[in-house]
């Protein structure tokens, strides 16, 4: 069985260690510092980092890739459509790779950038999902690069996956996200329990993560199009009618750029 530690680095970013006890192996996501791992790989220095994955390019996911390479044998992987330097490995849709005992399915999921992908691992201890800055808990990713309707299309990917799928996203911004959420959708009861939840945590200084399938599609504005209250309060917003799917998506992601 994996454990998932979050190291966190800059502002708001966790780097994600995946740890093999039985195997005392070790993977990174998006280091964008190299410091809190060549850190953590210092204090534990029976465990080996033997792979990184890489989400996208923006430079808070790839700044710690260089020193890496230079100070272990890991193997770098990452999207084939972005231009990041040390990748062993170019990744696109569909490909499989095989990682600490498991197989990670790669999906491309454009939006926030267009050569965006995210990591699936449909392990038998529970699937988890490695999304970068698409989904994160109560939100989505900018729009940097691509369209409301990529971004869309890739977040549907991502909410067919099982309900039980645990998400490990890239940020620390539930609460930001889950306020906005509920200026969507006042009456959500599940959000407004959720984020009573998160301002505790955060209160204490913890983490709001990993999040699941099931409770993103219960609170999150971003994967809720279709739902009345939504395209109710984007119509409000912009004031006219808007259609369900990916209108209503491109109206909400307006609004919380300006929220
Ligand atoms: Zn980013
Ligand atoms: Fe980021």
């Amino acid at each position: 069985m994996l454990e998932f530690l979050a190291l966190p680095a800059f502002q708001d970013n966790y780097i994600w260690l995946i740890l093999d006890h039985k195997r005392q192996e070790a993977a990174v996501v998006d280091p964008g510092d190299a410091v809190p791992v060549i850190t953590w790989l210092g204090r534990h220095p029976e465990y080996q980092l033997r792979h990184v994955l890489v989400t996208h390019h923006h430079r808070d996911h790839t700044g710690g890739l260089a020193t890496l390479k230079a100070a272990t044998d890991c193997r770098i992987w990452g999207p084939a459509a972005e231009a990041i330097s040390s990748l062993d490995r170019r990744l696109d849709d569909g490909d499989k790779i095989n990682i600490l005992g498991q197989t990670l399915q790669v999906c491309a999921v454009p939006g926030h950038t267009l050569g965006h992908i995210a990591f699936y691992c449909d392990d038998p201890d529970g699937p988890w999902l490695l999304s970068g800055d698409t989904l994160f808990a109560g939100g989505c990713g900018r729009l940097f690069e691509g369209t409301p309707q990529q971004m869309h299309d890739s977040l549907e990917r991502l909410a067919a996956l099982p309900d039980n799928t645990s998400i490990y996203c890239a940020h620390e911004y539930t609460q930001a996200n889950l306020r906005f959420a509920h200026a969507v959708e006042p009456a959500n009861d599940d959000i407004r329990v959720r984020l009573e939840v998160v301002n505790d945590l955060r209160l204490a200084g913890r983490m709001t993560l990993p999040t699941t399938v099931a409770l993103e599609k219960r609170t999150n504005p971003f994967l809720r199009s279709n739902e009345p209250a939504v395209i109710t309060a984007a119509e409000q917003q912009q004031g006219q009618r808007i259609a369900a799917g990916a209108d209503t998506f491109a109206a909400i992601r307006a609004w919380k750029d300006r929220f």
